[in-house]
């Protein structure tokens, strides 16, 4: 369907958890947030009507995220329940891919059709200090076995700050020499994203251009969400919600795991679906409608309004 400003929506960020097995400086605190009630997620059969019925709305790509997705238990169960949803095209995935190894080959015996995989570094010493956890070997080891996984398609996120920059020009080579696309994600100010200092595009492409020579921005991706730059055969993607908003093309939706939708990252939640679980389909259809026709034009993260969603990336579905 249309919202309001006449955006088509058709994808939708499904958040299964908001529990996390490492704890990103961006995104959590080091001791971790208080997690939700185990009563207050959706189970997955909750989820599956959910989609249903956002899938005769017009939606037709999903993507699971959290906190992370991989420590809820049989996330391919519910992979498998998606796909065979009408009208869902593609079921995909982001992850920290600390667990993804182990659970690749359910996850593609499920029908997983797509996967992105946060890696801001390959340094150990930085990835520790990012993560406030171990890695990242075990990523990349993840990394590579999807990389080898024929029709799965695999992308790489990082999120630029002071503390990977050095590292970028590893990454990038790391990533391109594997083939698999890397897309710098500006930092947001959303939980303690709100006091670190990300790196804008424009210092990211400076770093990139001192390692490898001028990037040349590919002008069919002008306007996108990610856009493309090149330099010779090197490609990477900047995903720029700061200093390139993209808010105008913006098809997305999310459901938190405890049942909210959310039809923009700043805003506070519009609707909770979970509150009306006892209600028939087409009630909760009529007021998913009414609420995606809400759609807020863009966000307001320059503006720091009063009303932003005070939740954690973790607690949204990142
Ligand atoms: N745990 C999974 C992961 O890390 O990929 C999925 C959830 S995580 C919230 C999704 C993405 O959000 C990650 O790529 C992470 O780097 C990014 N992220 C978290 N906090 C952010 C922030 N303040 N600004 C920009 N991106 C952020
Ligand atoms: Fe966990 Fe992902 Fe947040 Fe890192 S970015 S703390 S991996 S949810």
């Amino acid at each position: 369907m249309k919202d309001g400003f006449g955006r088509t929506i058709e994808y939708l960020r499904v958040s299964v958890t908001d529990r996390c097995n490492l704890r990103c400086v961006y995104c959590m605190p080091a001791e971790g947030l208080k997690p939700m009630r185990h009563s207050d997620i959706l189970r997955y059969e909750e989820i599956a009507r959910l989609v249903r019925i956002f899938a005769s709305l017009g939606v037709k790509k999903l993507r699971l995220t959290g906190g992370e997705p991989l420590v809820r238990r049989n996330l391919d169960t519910l992979v498998s329940m998606l796909k065979r949803i009408d009208g869902i095209e593609r079921v995909a995935l982001t992850t920290n891919g600390l667990l993804l190894s182990e659970q690749l080959p359910a996850l593609i015996r499920a029908g997983l059709d797509a996967v992105n995989i946060s890696l801001d570094t390959t340094d150990p010493a930085a990835f520790r200090a990012i993560t406030r956890g171990e890695g990242p070997e075990r990523v990349m080891e993840a990394i590579e076995a999807c990389a080898r996984v024929p029709n799965l398609a695999v992308k790489l996120n990082c999120v630029p700050t002071t503390q990977n920059a050095e590292g970028l020009c590893d990454l990038v080579s790391y990533a391109n020499g594997l083939g698999v696309p890397l897309r710098f994600i500006e930092l947001m100010p959303i939980g303690p994203g709100r006091t670190m200092k990300g790196l804008p595009e424009a210092e990211v492409l400076e770093r990139l251009t001192a390692c490898f020579g001028a990037w040349t921005p590919d002008r069919d991706t002008e306007g996108e969400k990610c856009r493309v730059f090149r330099c010779g055969d090197r490609t990477i993607g900047f995903i720029s919600p700061m200093t390139h908003r993209f808010c105008s093309r913006c098809d997305r939706i999310r459901l938190t795991s405890d049942g909210k939708l959310k039809t923009c990252l700043e805003y506070p939640p519009q609707l909770d679906l979970r509150a009306m679980l006892s209600e028939p389909d087409e009630a909760i259809r009529a007021a998913m409608i009414q609420t995606i026709l809400n759609k807020p034009a863009a966000h307001r993260f320059s503006e720091r309004a009063a009303d932003t969603d005070p939740r954690r990336m973790a607690q949204i579905g990142g």
